[in-house]
């Protein structure tokens, strides 16, 4: 037999289904046996006794060295998946944004040289269409072919939106092609028509952007999403759905078994609009889209994981200092560039709160955080579950240890942490990618550069 890499001992091993005490031995970056008492040895031995070993982290939303109204999200593919790493994510799937007047594949061309010798972890692209036409719908097929398998729309903001005629056509290529159109779902008109409202009345604060986008023009979208891929025939998924009134269409389409998911955001589940309020402009430090909701958004959310209405909780990690890009904003609300960071404090918030707080079962945080995301973003099994022949993709946490998040234990490109002062029981103690220990307690210890791309295949419909 092949000499083994690493060998787990007795760690708790859990997936969506299941949880168990078993030893787990890696070679190669795939997981080879599963076993209780392997009588084998290997280059490395970690006791995993008193941990639970969980699938690494998949992160479908993230957004790394993006340009955004005049500025660049802060984390490059270096630093955000060094943070993602040391936070017990081993996936990322990351936007391709594309460029006014650039092919696809120009389009993915560029992200993967932005991707290239920096990724610590795995990753792998949508592509964003922002200048939809005839010439780009019949590029999808050839970009589904390449493993770029989906594709975000955008509903609302000036220069990328796209038309419900282009929604639809777009969903009718990719349900033929085997990709998945996923939408940000806002309606233009309303965000629109309030702040130029409140621009005109000298509201300027971060409060007002989430004043200018209500629950309801998230909602109305949500509804014309679901409405154009029931016409289309086709599956839909909804990007950072954020509160109660979206939550409700998205029940009322899968009741009447359409294949429409949906994925919400730490954020949404435990932050809510107060924090427009915190003074001296620290409210711009959660200007995002969709905003921060009401607190009586926040349960059902949750309520919406535990019953397998929400499909997925991914971050859309989207960092911008607080000095010198946030500020950008301090006349106007809407020149705050819109985004927060995220992609470290995912995993360890949905243990620490979520399954510590026994809001969501660890079954269900795989579930949440790895295997339907894996599922829809068609890498499973290679990734998203812990079976013989999977990619060596782990995170193991130690539910004994407690800890408050603060920034300066973040790797986090960028000068603030959302959940500042959160207390956290349970924590990611070893992250492992691709068969090689790439964290431990909070210490990046692999190498930038050696994540790979990954080519992904058609959706599973969950
Ligand atoms: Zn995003």
């Amino acid at each position: 037999m092949e000499e083994l890499d690493l060998i787990l001992k007795e760690g708790q091993i859990v997936t969506a289904s299941d949880i168990y005490t078993a030893d787990l031995a890696i070679s190669d970056g795939k997981i080879r046996l599963i076993g209780s008492h392997l009588d084998c040895t290997a280059k490395k031995i970690v006791n995993a006794k008193g941990k639970y070993v969980l699938p690494g982290g998949i992160d479908v939303h993230t957004h790394l060295d993006m340009p955004f109204g005049g500025t660049v999200a802060s984390d490059n593919f270096e630093t955000g998946t060094i943070a993602a790493a040391c936070g017990g994510t081993t996936t990322i799937v990351d936007f391709a944004i594309q460029p006014q007047g650039a092919t696809l594949a120009e389009t993915a061309a560029q992200w993967q040289e932005k991707a290239a010798g920096k990724a610590a972890i795995d990753y792998a692209f949508h592509i964003a269409i922002t200048d939809m036409n005839d010439a780009i719908m019949k590029e999808m097929p050839q970009a589904i072919q390449s493993g770029y398998s989906s594709f975000k729309l955008f509903m609302t903001y000036d220069g990328f939106r796209v038309t419900d005629d282009t929604l639809l056509k777009a969903l009718k290529i990719a349900k033929e092609q085997g990709g998945l159109v996923c939408v940000h779902a806002e309606n233009y008109y309303i965000i629109d028509y309030l702040v130029k409202q409140f621009k005109a009345e000298n509201k300027n604060e971060p409060i007002y952007h989430a004043l200018s986008r209500p629950n309801l023009a998230e909602a109305e979208a949500v509804n014309r999403a679901i409405t154009m891929a029931k016409l289309a025939g086709a599956p839909l998924y909804i990007v950072h759905l954020s509160c109660r009134e979206s939550l409700e269409e998205l029940k009322r389409a899968r009741a009447l078994g359409l294949p429409v998911m949906a994925e919400t955001c730490p954020q949404y589940l435990l932050l809510d609009e107060d924090k427009y309020r915190e003074p001296d402009f620290a409210g711009a430090k959660y200007v995002m889209s969709p905003p921060l909701r009401h607190k009586e958004s926040l349960e059902p959310l949750w309520k919406g994981l535990k019953n397998g209405d929400l499909q997925a909780v991914a971050t859309d990690h989207c960092p911008f200092f607080f000095q010198g890009q946030k500020e950008m904003g301090r006349g106007f609300f809407g020149q705050i560039p819109n985004g927060a960071p995220g992609v470290e404090t995912r995993m360890m918030l949905l243990f620490g709160i979520g399954v510590s707080g026994k809001k969501i079962s660890l079954q269900k945080m795989v579930e949440i955080t790895a295997t339907n995301p894996a599922k829809i973003f068609g890498m499973y099994p290679r990734k998203g579950t812990i079976a013989v022949g999977s990619d060596a993709d782990l995170v193991l946490f130690d539910p004994a240890r407690s800890l408050t998040i603060i920034k300066s234990i973040l790797h986090e490109h960028v000068d603030y942490t959302p959940y500042e002062g959160f207390n956290i029981q349970g924590y990611p103690v070893m992250t492992i990618a691709g068969g090689k220990i790439v964290a431990e307690n909070g210490t990046f210890t692999g190498k930038a550069g050696t994540g790979n791309f990954i080519k992904r295949s058609a959706p599973v419909l969950i």
